[in-house]
């Protein structure tokens, strides 16, 4: 049995971790000084690349080239990130549909950096094991995309991982807590870290997780206290010594270094003391966590919001929650305690550290693969709906949003014009009717069909999406056999504001994208029906009298006319006036046809019995 870590690569730290034979509980495992979080920091400098705590000494005087917060790019396109990148001091340049960093002369992607961070962590458990790791299972953002997840799939094979699972982070820290062990239940992760907030709500139901919604803001955390204490400092400077320090950047660095300090004791202590030596005088000032509270409550609240949402769209009420498992460093904010303490009517699961407490469920799901706990299986859902673009760009759902995962999906589609050959297939997501308010993800082609009248070819898409959340999509041609797959790896991810617009824009646009839809699908519906008159005409109008043949051509000019304007009804009632019309002769028709292969079975008979 091959070993295999749990990892959990954050934005600002990273660990590693695996469950100890002996006890069966995960631990965590320390660098040579005993420091258990990495922070996920690198630095190219010119005598090579540098990564953890020394690369983040060098955030401040080197922050051209000391790359941090990495996994925000991570499996993104230009066009997704270009807000972020205010906040971010190193050079992010677009390249063909992901984004390169900029060091000097040298340009690096994310999951080249990510992987950095990975293979120091891959070492630190090679020194702790004294034997070689490859396999790792790694933790991502429950609202991650299948391109995200794919670059940090691709991040552990560059840094000589086989990464055997991406887990969710929430389902990750639910099972650090065992909760795995409930018979049936739900769930409230909520996850404040330095940077980011996440709330996720799962379910667990006999050793099964399903993660019913997640909500959060990428841009909020215990950095944006420690913003606030530093206002508040810059403040009382000014009033208490006459200067501003606003514009020093040396001076902020100090201050905001203490006042994180200051946040981190006041979660053990009513009051501490600051004191920052400046060159012209020595600041010092008392703060009691009342104080602080005050500075940070907004904030603190601001988590709120997105906690109901997300407990709305997992459909259940507050009460429903049964357990609240609380992750990230931010979280030992006392206030922050009462606020989700209040908002869950529950006490929080708070006894494992908050900073580890991902990695180590990481650890656990890894001895899940490894064969050390049989039974179980973790699933998670797709963020949003997968389809086939079709016929007027109207986009066929395979897999709705949330659908649990893995999953497979299949549906029958065929062509709309005679002798085609050729099928371009175009997979797009989204919440959208239409596939040009979608997000195409990939097309293929789905080629050397045998050329056959419109509507007859059998083409059969299926979907499978692992458990990793990564697409595969297959299109099969049944009376040829003729097949053809693509493994969507999307070039560049969606932003999670963008996910969100999305979802959002489904509800707004829901009306007008179903009128546009049912039009489309009239249309088309009167398309296949004038093609199928002509053919018959062709075919078999000597058939009928010449009246009649009169009468239908009548109604076919008439559908054609309806066809042009955009009234569905009109379009709608045409059609059926025109099926009516041509009742009598397709009745004729078959009636031929039947003879006709009457007539050639008895000739076959006839031969056979010579
Ligand atoms: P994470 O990203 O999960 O490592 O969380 C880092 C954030 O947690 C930083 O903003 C830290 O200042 C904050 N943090 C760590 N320990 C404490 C503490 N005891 N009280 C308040 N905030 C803390």
């Amino acid at each position: 049995m091959s070993r295999i870590v749990g990892i959990d690569l954050g934005t600002t730290n990273s660990l590693v971790a695996y469950v100890d034979e002996k006890t069966g509980l995960p631990r965590v495992i320390p660098d040579q000084e005993g420091r258990v979080l990495l922070p996920s920091v690198v630095s190219f400098t010119t005598e090579g690349v540098v990564v953890g705590e020394a690369a983040k000494r060098l955030l401040v005087r080197r922050p051209a080239t000391t790359v941090y917060s990495v996994k925000r790019l991570m499996g993104r396109g230009y066009e997704d990130v270009k807000e972020e990148l205010c906040y971010l001091p190193f050079k992010v340049a677009p390249c063909d549909g992901i984004v390169k960093i900029q060091i000097g002369d040298r340009e690096v992607t994310p999951p080249e950096v990510s992987a950095i961070v990975l293979r120091s962590l891959k070492e630190r458990a090679e020194a702790h094991f004294r034997e070689p790791i490859e396999k790792a299972v790694i933790t991502v953002p429950a609202y991650f995309n299948d391109s995200q997840r794919q670059a940090t799939k691709d991040a552990g094979r560059i840094a000589g991982l086989d990464v055997v699972r991406i887990v969710n982070e929430p389902t990750a820290a639910s099972l650090a807590y065992g909760l795995h062990r409930l018979k049936e239940g739900v769930i409230a992760v909520y996850d404040l870290g330095g940077g980011t907030f996440d709330i996720s709500i799962l379910r667990v139901k006999d050793g099964v997780f399903e993660v019913l919604a997640t909500n959060g803001n990428t841009h909020l955390g215990g950095d944006d206290f420690d913003r606030a204490i530093v206002v508040w400092l810059l403040d009382d400077i000014l009033s208490e010594h006459g200067v501003y320090l606003g514009r020093d950047t040396e001076a902020m660095q100090e201050l905001r270094l203490a006042a994180e300090a200051a946040k981190v004791r006041l979660s053990a202590e009513d009051r501490t003391t600051l004191t920052i030596p400046f060159e012209e005088f020595t600041y010092r000032r008392a703060i009691t966590r009342a104080e602080l509270e005050g500075l940070i409550e907004k904030l603190v609240d601001a988590t709120l919001g997105p906690c109901r949402m997300a407990i709305a769209d997992a459909g259940v009420a507050p009460s429903d929650i049964d357990e609240v498992v609380l992750v990230g460093g931010s979280t030992r904010v006392p206030l922050l305690r009462r606020r989700v303490q209040e908002l869950f009517a529950k006490t929080p699961h708070s006894q494992l550290n908050p900073d580890e407490v991902v990695a180590l469920g990481a650890a656990v799901q890894a001895h899940i693969l490894a064969g050390g706990i049989t039974s179980m299986l973790l699933l998670d859902v797709t963020p949003l709906s997968l389809g086939i673009e079709t016929l007027g760009g109207i986009v066929s759902v395979l897999i709705p949003r949330n659908t649990t995962i893995p999953t497979s999906a299949r549906e029958m589609f065929t062509t709309s014009v005679d002798g085609q050959t050729i099928v371009d297939l175009h997979v797009v997501q989204g919440e959208r009717e239409l596939a040009k308010d979608c997000r195409s993800l990939a097309r293929f082609e789905l080629s050397g069909i045998d050329p056959m009248p419109a509507g007859m070819p059998k083409i059969e898409v299926t979907f499978l999406i692992d458990a990793n959340g990564i697409l595969q999509a297959q299109a099969k041609e049944l009376r040829t056999g003729k097949a053809t797959a693509i493994e969507v790896k999307p070039t560049y991810g969606l932003s999670e504001t963008e996910v969100e617009r999305m979802v959002e824009e489904s509800f707004a646009y829901a009306e007008a994208d179903v009128e546009a839809r049912l039009l489309i699908e009239t249309r088309n519906e009167a398309d296949t029906v004038i093609t199928h008159v002509e053919r018959a005409l062709r075919q078999g109008g000597e058939l009928v009298p010449v009246e009649e043949r009169e009468a239908i051509r009548e109604a076919l000019e008439e559908l054609r006319r309806a066809r042009a304007g955009d009234d569905r009804g009109r379009i709608r009632d045409t059609t059926a006036a025109l099926n009516r019309a041509t009742e009598h002769l397709a009745d004729v028709m078959m009636d031929a046809a039947l003879k006709a292969a009457l007539g050639s079975k008895r000739a076959a008979e006839i031969m056979e019995s010579d």
